[in-house]
């Protein structure tokens, strides 16, 4: 069989490739080594966490909440089985939603191991081997969880954020190592229904990668909730003695610190998968990171083979994946797409959530680039206030010249879907005073971003 183009992996990068590849007009095969499609993101990853996110949110709600508002009932109890097969009827339907726009965009999918025999010939090992034939490629083979020499991971005790979501009981103890947004996500789902958890990471900060300010922020909302955090902290070892976990780590001042748990949760990032792709001998080079080497145009160092999501550099985010998914099909069929990568907004759903798009202060500090900041607490909004979300705050930094918005960084309820406003905002190049001249609902969360634009604009909040 021979087609336009082939995609290894079905994660959002792949699928979403081979589905507008195929509305262009291609033949196309895809190819993934699980039963199921989706890849990390469906099937272990964006989607099974949200759906645990939300069971424990709504506990936490009926625990903490309910009174307050008036509403008298016992605690419910919790069911974790019951929480766990919902999770998995969620994942279930997302992931069968692919194979039915497989069929309806006439992909022909293989499911069995994807590797190189050369440039255009692929052979697919699964219950029967095939070789197929492309004029083109693109590898969408995603990540996989970074493991340490020194830990122990027997997979039952300390565990990856594949098993944190397919666990047996709630641990009473959850040890997490390191505090990025994994870590957080799933931390929150166990705190919320009841465990302890203790976050054990070596920066100074959480989520390093966003706003100095929002990591500080979150921290305090969780320590409220009942996290522990130990910053500037390295791990030394992690040993499972019986059904305990010990950590050994070395804190700031260089003391030994000894953390016992039941449960160990490793997040300590991802790496790049293209274990047994043959990718060096078909000519693709990898980085000094095990990225796959791309150009401008996501092409490999072999002409007429792309790579796309986690794979290569720039975030490991599924958005971040369609939207290269797309951009290379569209090269491929002779146009001339764009990605704005300073403009893929991150998200943490913890709760209040936290998203951010754009720089962040210290980026704009570093650059000497002179900005204006202007934030509203949502503790000052009507619609926080009517449903008890007042922790958090929204922050956007504007050029001090130009008032051109060059960051935004909400923490808050809703964060997660108010983030568009600052992506549309700033793919458009609106100025803090353009949005803070723009109607926003009330009472609404999105109305603390215009009053966020209206105090960068010039200290105009109106409402603090
Ligand atoms: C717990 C968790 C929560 C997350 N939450 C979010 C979130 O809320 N939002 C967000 O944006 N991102 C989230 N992510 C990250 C997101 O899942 C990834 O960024 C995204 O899945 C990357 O997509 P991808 O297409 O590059 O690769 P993947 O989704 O990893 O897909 C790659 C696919 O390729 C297949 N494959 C690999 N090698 C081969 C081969 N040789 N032959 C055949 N098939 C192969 C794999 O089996 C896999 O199905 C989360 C990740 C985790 C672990």
């Amino acid at each position: 069989m021979t087609y336009d183009l082939t995609v290894i992996g079905s994660g959002p990068g792949g699928y979403i490739a081979a589905i507008r590849a195929a509305q262009l007009g291609m033949k196309v095969a895809l190819i993934e080594k699980y039963n199921t499609l989706g890849g990390t993101c469906l099937n272990v990853g964006c989607i099974p966490s949200k759906a645990l996110l939300d069971s424990s949110e709504l506990y936490h709600q009926a625990v903490h909440r309910f009174a307050e508002h008036g509403l008298e009932a016992e605690a419910p109890k919790i069911n974790f089985g019951k929480m766990i097969s919902r999770k998995g009827e969620v994942v279930k339907q997302t992931t069968d939603g692919i194979a039915f726009l497989m069929k309806k965009n006439k992909i022909d999918v293989y499911h069995g191991f994807g590797s190189f025999v050369d440039k255009n010939t692929i052979k697919i090992e699964g219950e029967e081997s095939k070789i197929i034939n492309s004029q083109k490629t693109i590898i969408a083979t995603g990540s996989k969880p970074v493991m340490l020499p020194f830990i122990e991971f027997d997979k039952k005790r300390v565990i990856t954020s594949t098993e944190a979501l397919e666990l047996k009981e709630i641990p009473k103890h959850l040890i997490v190592i390191g505090g990025g947004v994994i870590g957080l996500e799933l931390g929150s789902v166990y705190a919320r229904l009841g465990a302890e958890v203790t976050v054990v990471e070596y920066a100074d900060a959480l989520i390093p990668t966003m706003d100095v300010s929002m990591g500080k922020e979150i921290q305090r909302v969780l320590k409220k909730e009942g996290f522990k955090f130990n910053l500037k902290t390295k791990v030394d070892s992690v040993k499972v003695e019986g059904e305990e976990v010990v950590v050994k780590a070395t804190d700031k001042k260089g003391k030994e610190v000894e953390i016992k748990g039941d449960y160990c949760l490793v997040s300590i990032g991802r790496r790049p998968y293209t274990d047994k792709l043959n990718c060096e001998a078909i000519g693709v080079k990898l980085d000094d990171r095990g990225r796959v080497e791309v150009d401008e145009h996501l092409q490999t160092s072999v002409d007429g083979i792309y790579a796309i999501g986690d794979v290569v550099k720039g975030a490991m985010l599924a958005h971040k994946a369609e939207e290269e998914g797309v951009f290379v099909a569209e090269h491929i069929n002779g146009q001339k797409p764009h990605i704005n990568y300073k403009l893929i907004p991150g998200v943490v759903y913890t709760w209040p959530e936290v998203a951010s798009v754009g720089y962040t202060e210290q980026e704009l500090k570093e650059s000497k680039r002179a900005y204006k900041s202007g934030s509203f607490p949502f503790r000052a909004s009507g619609r926080a206030r009517a449903s008890m979300d007042i922790d958090g705050l929204v922050k956007v930094l504007s050029d001090k010249e130009t008032d051109e918005i060059l960051g935004m960084h909400i923490i808050g309820p809703r964060a997660a879907d108010m983030i568009s406003e600052g992506v549309v905002a700033m793919e458009y190049r609106a100025s803090a005073e353009d949005i803070s001249r723009m109607s926003h609902a009330h009472p609404t969360y999105s109305e603390a971003i215009k009053e966020a634009c209206l105090a960068a604009t010039g200290d105009r909040a109106l409402n603090m």
